[in-house]
């Protein structure tokens, strides 16, 4: 399964500006078609990564936090294709797309759905939107051969999402997890908090290897990157990526799960 990062950046990046090393929003394009996400960046981003944007025939919604949904980024990724897009979401996002033209499939938590060759079940994610009824989302998505779990935003892993994940997986391991890793080496308070921090994941790791959800084999990738909580330098970045055992996402990056030992 193909994964290329078309923005990697938590909602602290300055997007009007742009300077040099900014992240953009966060979306991943999974496959050649199916777009996890739509912010502000993402026409930018596509382009940068040299994906068509008609190539996109759906667009899955984690949530509908300004950085992950913006109706006028759906409705250019909607004229690309003339009005030829599905869009995946929680019922509330659907409804704030109004009369943009496309086929809008309202998600649920457990819901299990097809983009093309990619099968997708919808998990409940600890985040929340300002918008009480907005049930925010995780995906297990699976190929056939390849099972990853896109774990953003949110902080930890609901007991709901581990159920379904249990179920849905039956013993199989999941080959990749991608994380929510705003917040870094920086304490992210683990009563409290809305976001991971790397602390949080290390023991989530620890826990889902003990479950035999994940195996040593498993590759782990830090996603939604905050400016203000990782060090600015690049290179210090990767590096506590790698004290921690995982892959830190970058835009335009692309990665093949199971990768090459
Ligand atoms: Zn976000
Ligand atoms: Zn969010």
């Amino acid at each position: 399964m193909t994964i290329t990062f078309i923005g990697t950046g938590a909602a602290d990046w300055d997007w009007g500006a742009m300077p040099p090393g900014t992240r953009g929003s966060t979306a991943t394009l999974v496959g050649g078609s199916c777009l996890i996400d739509a912010g502000p960046t993402v026409m930018r981003g596509l382009a940068e990564a040299g994906v068509d944007s008609g190539a996109i025939a759906d667009i899955v919604v984690t949530h509908s936090h300004q950085d992950h949904f913006r109706p006028e980024t759906i409705a250019a990724l909607s004229d690309a294709r003339g009005g030829n897009l599905r869009v995946w979401a929680a019922p509330e996002a659907i409804q704030a797309l109004g009369g943009i033209q496309c086929d809008k499939r309202p998600l649920c938590a457990g819901a299990r759905f097809e983009c093309g060759d990619l099968r997708y079940t919808a998990l409940p994610s600890n985040h929340a939107t300002g918008n009480i009824r907005e049930q925010t989302f995780h995906f297990l998505i699976e190929d056939g051969q390849t099972t990853i779990l896109y774990a953003l935003d949110g902080a930890w892993i609901l007991a709901k999402a581990q159920d379904i994940l249990g179920r849905t997986l039956a013993g199989r391991k999941l080959d990749a997890v991608i994380w929510d890793a705003t917040c870094g080496p920086s304490p992210a308070g683990w009563r409290y908090a809305a976001h991971n921090d790397l602390a949080m994941i290390d023991a989530m790791k620890a826990d889902m290897d003990d479950a035999s959800v994940t195996a040593a084999g498993t590759v782990h990738i830090l996603d939604h990157i905050a400016r203000t909580l990782w060090p600015t330098d690049a290179e210090e970045r990767r590096a506590i990526a790698s004290r921690h055992g995982c892959i830190l996402a970058e835009d335009g990056m692309s990665v093949n799960i199971p990768m090459e030992a």
